[in-house]
């Protein structure tokens, strides 16, 4: 996964090499499909999602979303979270 990190940093990479991204919130457990081509249009192709979280769009749930992604040739979602013990390389 460290590898793929620093071959994918951004939403942009993501897209390219056809990875599939959820968003999972760690207090209500929804679910969610991630929209690449979506967010890219929202807020750019830069946009990093490794070790970052953000709200669950669950009305009414104050938790937050990590992101997980399976990239190709791998067949699970692995978690972009924060304790990867590879550091941030770019
Ligand atoms: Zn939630």
């Amino acid at each position: 996964m460290a590898y793929r990190r620093t071959r994918c940093p951004t939403i942009g990479d993501m897209l390219r090499e056809v990875w599939d991204v959820l968003s999972s919130c760690q207090k209500c457990g929804l679910v969610m499909q991630v929209d690449l081509a979506d967010m890219i249009k929202l807020r750019g192709p830069k946009v990093v999602l490794w070790n970052r979280k953000a709200r669950c769009r669950r009305i009414g749930c104050s938790g937050f979303v990590e992101f997980q992604a399976m990239a190709p040739g791998i067949y699970m979602h692995e978690s972009l979270r924060p304790s990867d013990p590879m550091p941030w390389c770019i």
